[in-house]
């Protein structure tokens, strides 16, 4: 596997504590059945009036979700750790912009500007599981996207990264229902081994490299 030069995270549930968005709720209140994904059923309503009271109903439920959630275990310190390795850093999101501003304003010691580039659902025609996002911070960041790591606690952050030709983590919690299949590259049941995974992968890749001097 390549040097991991820059690390792409989802938002909702891997660097804020898993629960806060209540999808459950969201989709009760949009008559979105169970197993469709909620920006796609929205954007495929028949009528405009119908899509614009959906996506109403979508914003109020992120805004209180933003505002109730928390940083993830291990989340900041694995942000601060990439810092110092001068690994860049990515938010690629199915969430707006305005959430992830309101969501980090409860992190304490990791702020907006910590991170190089934030790639929320207005940004890109397809959202995750489509490749589309992960390939445009792999632009943004000026790193091939074999080198950056995408982490995420869903099936669709890690299908994004596998199509994109991404290394990836999926990051387990008691809310996960199902794995990604195919798997991702690493599971993880906390932030803090992906610091452990990218130093192997790094030192690993360091030492070949020396060894072949
Ligand atoms: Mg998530």
């Amino acid at each position: 596997m390549n040097t991991i030069r820059a690390v792409l995270f989802d938002f909702d549930g891997t660097l804020t504590l898993p629960g806060s968005i209540d999808f459950a709720g969201i989709k009760k209140a949009i008559r979105c059945p169970g197993d469709r994904p909620i920006l796609e059923f929205i954007e495929g309503l028949p009528s405009a009036a119908d899509q614009r009271r959906a996506w109403q109903v979508l914003k109020q439920f992120e805004k209180q979700a933003a505002w109730r959630s928390r940083p993830n275990k291990g989340a900041e310190e694995l942000v601060r750790f990439l810092k110092r390795r001068r690994i860049r850093r990515g938010i690629l999101t199915r969430n707006r912009h305005a959430s992830v501003e309101m969501a980090l304003k409860n992190f304490a010691h990791v702020r907006l500007a910590d991170f190089n580039v934030i790639i929320t659902r207005d940004h890109v025609q397809r959202s995750k599981p489509d490749p589309e996002g992960v390939l445009l911070a792999a632009r943004r960041l000026r790193v091939p996207a074999a080198t950056l790591l995408m982490v995420g606690d869903y099936r669709y952050d890690i299908e994004a990264g596998q199509r994109a030709g991404a290394p990836t983590i999926f990051l387990e919690s008691h809310l996960t229902t199902r794995r990604p299949d195919p798997p991702a590259d690493f599971v993880v049941c906390t932030l803090s081994e992906v610091a452990d995974i990218i130093d192997r992968l790094n030192r690993g890749r360091k030492k070949a490299h020396q060894d072949t001097k």
